[in-house]
């Protein structure tokens, strides 16, 4: 970008700090010391998402935050951890270097994050996901919970613990379904 001033188009970044998902530099033109201020934001890729009917649509974090929030209806997640759990899910469909996700694929990281969150909310979500028919398919939903092998079970909160910090679910997807 060039300077503001000068339109010279050097500049050295004095800073760099988070903003939400962007980046927020402190810079210096190179040529008259003018110290301005950029916002810069990742270009994304996302992949295209083949529903169950096999036709594809676009990825649309409108509806990923839509099923968030019907999942996590009446229960003490607050929105702003709702906003956040879709960003990582849109994150990490955009590092993705397939060009498609199916909707399964893309239910199941919402999926992971969700047993980080709240466990109503999880099994709402995972009785859509994987086409709950009965009791067995249900408890085996439940499994991450009711068997403590050392190790493997999940640190999700019980049914009526308090809400969840968000620093809490930051954990990346690949250790939250391992
Ligand atoms: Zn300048």
């Amino acid at each position: 970008m060039n300077c503001p001033a000068c339109q010279h188009p050097d500049s050295k970044v004095l800073e760099t700090r988070a903003a939400g998902d962007a980046l927020k530099r402190r810079r210096q033109c190179l040529q008259c010391q003018h110290r301005f201020t950029t916002h810069e934001r990742v270009e994304r890729k996302l992949p295209l998402v083949i529903k169950r009917g096999g036709y594809r649509e676009p990825f649309d974090r409108d509806k990923i935050v839509e099923g968030l929030r019907l999942a996590c209806r009446k229960r003490p997640v607050e929105a702003r951890v709702i906003e956040e759990v879709a960003s990582r899910v849109e994150l990490r469909v955009s590092l993705s270097v397939a060009s498609e996700i199916t909707s399964g694929e893309l239910g199941e990281l919402i999926l992971a994050e969700l047993q980080e969150i709240d466990i109503v909310a999880y099994v709402r979500f995972a009785s859509v996901l994987r086409q709950v028919a009965g009791p067995a398919d249900l408890l085996a939903l439940l499994s991450p919970w009711l068997s403590p092998a050392a190790g493997a079970a999940p640190e999700g909160p019980a049914p009526e613990g308090p809400a969840i910090d968000g620093n809490d679910v930051a954990a990346p997807l690949s250790d939250a379904q391992a």
